[in-house]
């Protein structure tokens, strides 16, 4: 069984900064981590292995720093990482990257593809379902479970609002997963020596069948026309007191506001 899993590179901070002019993130100068939805992918990639065996693979589209991010995941027990790199991949809206990493799919072979429920940063939570539909795969989003692997079928369950679901589907599949999947573990010290020393496989956009056409900038009919943080709310006011107390308040406070 080989199991791919998609992880991204996102800056570690909540306080993301972003570029006026260009409308994009500035990942300059901050902290980069595996986005953490990611980390949930990775441990179910390990766990079924350790459960069913196969071989397991984690991919991630980036600039050539997230290599580091593809060496964590190694760290963790991974056994390859692979990372698409190129000029020709910048500017790629969320359909030109699944589209890049649905061809370097196709090239590497798969039964099980994962991924995290959305990315930190991005945070569309679209890659899954289009990577999914660029492979002409069946997927299922928001799994919290994996029940079963049984005869080349995945039986899952997945979280919803106010309920869960369960879910059967054949190989080849797509999931993207929860938080409430599993804890991930962390690297030891052997697993963190063997991910310094291991080679990436780092391709390009010649190393991928596709057309070119649909990588980066020039395959990304999305344009950003804006991006700009919410208005921070007025912090609220608490009202102490017993009810009568509280409603006396409330009527002062709302009057004082010229509500009333
Ligand atoms: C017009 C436009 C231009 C853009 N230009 C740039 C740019 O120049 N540089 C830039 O960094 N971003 C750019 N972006 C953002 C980029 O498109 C998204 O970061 C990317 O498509 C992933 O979307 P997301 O962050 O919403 O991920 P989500 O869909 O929320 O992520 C879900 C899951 O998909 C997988 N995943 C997501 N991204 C990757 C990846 N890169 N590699 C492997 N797995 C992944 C992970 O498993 C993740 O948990 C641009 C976006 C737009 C709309």
């Amino acid at each position: 069984m080989k199991i791919i899993v998609c992880i991204k590179q996102v800056p570690d901070t909540t306080d993301i900064k972003i570029d006026p002019e260009t409308n994009r993130i500035i990942r300059e100068g901050v902290e980069a981590i595996i986005n953490p939805y990611d980390t949930y992918a990775i441990e179910e990639a390990l766990r079924l292995k350790e459960k069913y065996g196969g071989e397991t693979i984690v991919l991630s589209m980036g600039p050539p720093q997230a290599e580091s991010a593809l060496r964590g995941a190694l760290s963790l027990g991974i056994d390859q990482g692979i990372l698409l790199s190129d000029k020709d991949f910048a500017g790629s809206d969320t359909l030109a990257t699944s589209y890049t990493l649905g061809q370097a799919i196709k090239k590497i072979g798969f039964d099980i593809i994962i991924c995290g429920k959305e990315a930190m940063d991005g945070s569309t939570g679209q890659i899954g379902p289009e990577l999914a539909e660029t492979l002409g795969i069946p997927h299922i989003a928001y799994v919290s479970k994996v029940i079963e692997i049984k005869e080349k079928r995945l039986k899952v369950e997945r979280m919803m609002e106010d309920h869960y679901e369960i879910f059967e589907t054949s190989f080849p599949a797509l999931i993207t997963v929860t938080k409430e999947i599993n804890e991930p573990r962390l690297p030891s010290l052997r697993g963190t020596l063997r991910a310094k020393k291991e080679k990436i496989t780092a391709w390009n956009a010649s190393d991928l069948k596709g057309e070119k056409e649909r990588f980066g900038a020039d395959g990304s009919p999305t344009w950003v026309i804006k991006v700009f943080r919410p208005e921070v709310r007025k912090q609220g006011i608490i009202l102490e007191g017993n009810v009568s107390e509280i409603a006396d308040k409330l009527y002062q406070e709302l009057k004082k506001q010229n509500i009333l």
